[in-house]
């Protein structure tokens, strides 16, 4: 079949495993272990009852002006929905990336970058952390073929943050937009008034910074596939242009918009999830795991004896699922997603035996 050759040179995106619900205690890709708000369900519920033979709103109008709420934007013409943020991801890449083109991430990092550079027919420039998960000065260095810039804030698999102001000054050096993916920024503050704001006032003051948000994480609701884009008004009616016309349907622009207004919920759990957090890094630590301290809802840790991928399969045979993760070049190690505290329990015991 006549394919564009850019896909013949590539390799699928793996996600990680989704086996049927039940089977297996789920600390693999940091969904939230609690359900979502009521007041989800029940505007699930009601939009259920139609008019479901019509299109949904194409714009969303709703859940932008209860974004907008939310995190203090100047107004809904500063949000742009999708289905989930990897759907952001890929009309950013579509919209700012070409064939032969460059963009520019750290690593290791989210890989779906990569991939979606790779459907483009473009090319990728990874800059590796530094030992503390800092960026070194070669990540903010201008360069004319480069498009786009995308580094995950916290990243993953480390749960580390890099400073605004390094972000600030990268921005400013780039004359390409920068993309923060802040897909688990809402678990990076332990100051309830920095809560869920991010790089929100970068976006304000640069027209090339732009966020990236999901509702997998922090708002409990993976299974309705929801992410947004923060960035000014006029890149949002830019990229517009290019969005599926009915990108998301009307029960999940129903759910996201009472998930957006539920505020209160989403301290609550985030509390109690950072909670649950702070003891996995304390007790892997004392089995000698070197823990990376993280903003996200997910530790990243590696044990000096290594063994990380039997602990996996011994965990795996156990019915718990963790990620393990190998980077060429960097290393591998274990990323577990943070838990109701009776699957860390469990999961830990079984750590505690393994090693
Ligand atoms: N960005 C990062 C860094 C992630 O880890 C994930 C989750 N795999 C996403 C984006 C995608 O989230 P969503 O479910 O909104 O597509």
């Amino acid at each position: 079949m006549p394919y564009r050759p850019a896909l013949s040179r590539m390799l699928p995106y793996v996600p990680g495993e989704q086996p049927p619900p039940g089977k297996y205690i789920k600390l693999n890709t940091n969904e939230n272990p609690y359900p979502p708000p009521p007041a989800v369900i029940e505007a699930i519920q009601k939009a259920a009852t139609g008019p479901l033979n019509r299109y949904p709103d194409p714009m969303a109008t709703a859940f932008r002006r209860a974004a907008a709420d939310a995190l203090g934007l100047p107004g809904p013409e500063w949000v742009l929905a999708g289905n989930g943020s990897d759907e952001i991801l890929t009309m950013l890449v579509r919209g700012f990336v070409g064939e032969g083109q460059k963009l520019r991430l750290p690593y290791p990092s989210y890989i779906l970058y990569r991939t979606l550079a790779d459907i483009q027919g473009a090319t990728w420039q990874q800059t590796s952390f530094v030992d503390d998960w800092q960026l070194p000065a070669a990540f903010g260095q201008a360069d004319d073929d480069l498009r786009l810039v995308l580094i995950p804030n916290p990243n993953s698999p480390s749960g580390t943050l890099v400073d605004k102001d390094d972000l600030e000054s990268i921005a400013q050096g780039l004359s390409c937009p920068l993309i923060i993916d802040e897909a688990y920024v809402d678990f990076a503050s332990d100051d309830p008034k920095q809560f869920g704001k991010g790089c929100i006032e970068l976006v304000q003051k640069h027209e090339n910074v732009m966020i990236t948000r999901t509702l997998s994480k922090s708002y409990g609701l993976a299974g309705i596939r929801f992410g947004f884009l923060i960035a000014q008004p006029s890149v949002v009616a830019e990229l517009t242009k290019i969005k599926d016309s009915y990108n998301c349907d009307a029960l999940a622009i129903a759910a996201a918009t009472a998930a957006m207004s539920s505020q209160d919920w989403l301290r609550d759990v985030v509390t109690k999830m950072n909670q649950t957090r702070g003891r996995m890094h304390r007790e892997l630590a004392e089995m000698g795991f070197e823990v990376t301290p993280s903003h996200a809802n997910f530790v990243w840790c590696r044990h000096p004896s290594g063994g990380h991928q039997g602990i996996y399969e011994t965990l795996k045979k156990a019915q718990v699922l963790i990620r393990y993760m190998d980077f060429p070049d960097w290393g591998d190690g274990l990323r577990i997603s943070v838990g109701t505290d009776e699957q860390i329990d469990a999961c830990l015991a079984l750590i505690r035996r393994s090693i």
